[in-house]
């Protein structure tokens, strides 16, 4: 259970399921070899993907091409269906740094057979998740910078400006298929410049001037 509590400033929360989007920024559907999909891309994250605070993400030893994807993670405060866009803002708790791992090859075969992504994106240690920050020190949540470094050299930098599904609406249409409860984060989706990482790197995620989150990849 202790892998389950994420820190917030003041409190610990027991994380809930983990709601994930794909192609949310348009540089990086362009970089997959894809369009902008029509309908949100929405995958899942099991509790046991969740690395809090960082560690050591494991390539399990079915893979041989894991990458990274920094991401916004959006904390949800309370439960909710079928939520309006506004008032979708005050289920959120707060904000923390992602990074959504990703088993490429896993994922890349998956895509060509119609098979579902469940292993390339929810594998143990997949979810590295930083501190939350909760909402009222965010000014502006689509106005951050979203920072990846992989051994000191940046990989990914964007702006959450980018997203083509802003947080209103992500929280809308999520809620009107799962119904949200407090605890769970929603990863809204990776800029552009995802890449390989391989045993024996080190990642760090920051949202930047708020919070960071640090691992270092490890082979199984
Ligand atoms: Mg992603």
């Amino acid at each position: 259970m202790h892998n389950l509590i994420l820190k917030a400033t003041h409190t610990t929360l027991a994380v809930g399921k983990m709601l994930c989007l794909g192609k949310n920024y348009e540089k990086h559907a362009r970089e997959m070899g894809g369009d902008v999909p029509a309908d949100p891309v929405i995958f899942m994250k099991p509790a046991t993907a969740l690395l809090r605070g960082g560690g050591m993400v494991m390539i399990p030893t079915v893979s041989h091409e894991l990458h990274h994807e920094v991401e916004l993670v959006v904390v949800i405060d309370r439960a909710g269906k079928d939520i309006p866009e506004d008032e979708a803002m005050s289920y959120v708790l707060g904000y923390a740094v992602g990074l959504d791992m990703t088993l490429r090859d896993l994922q890349s075969s998956a895509k060509k057979r119609g098979e579902p992504w469940a292993v390339a994106k929810g594998f143990d240690t997949s979810a590295p998740i930083s501190e939350v920050l909760p909402r009222d020190h965010v000014a502006d949540p689509h106005a951050l910078t979203l920072n990846l470094k992989v051994n000191g050299e940046t990989r990914q930098h964007g702006s959450t400006g980018d997203m083509i599904l802003k947080i209103p609406a992500i929280i809308s249409y999520l809620s009107r298929i799962f119904t949200l409860e407090r605890g769970d984060c929603i990863f809204t989706g990776t800029p552009e410049g995802v890449g390989q990482v391989v045993a024996g790197d080190r990642l760090a995620a920051e949202l930047e001037g708020l919070v960071a989150v640090e691992v270092t990849v490890g082979q199984r």
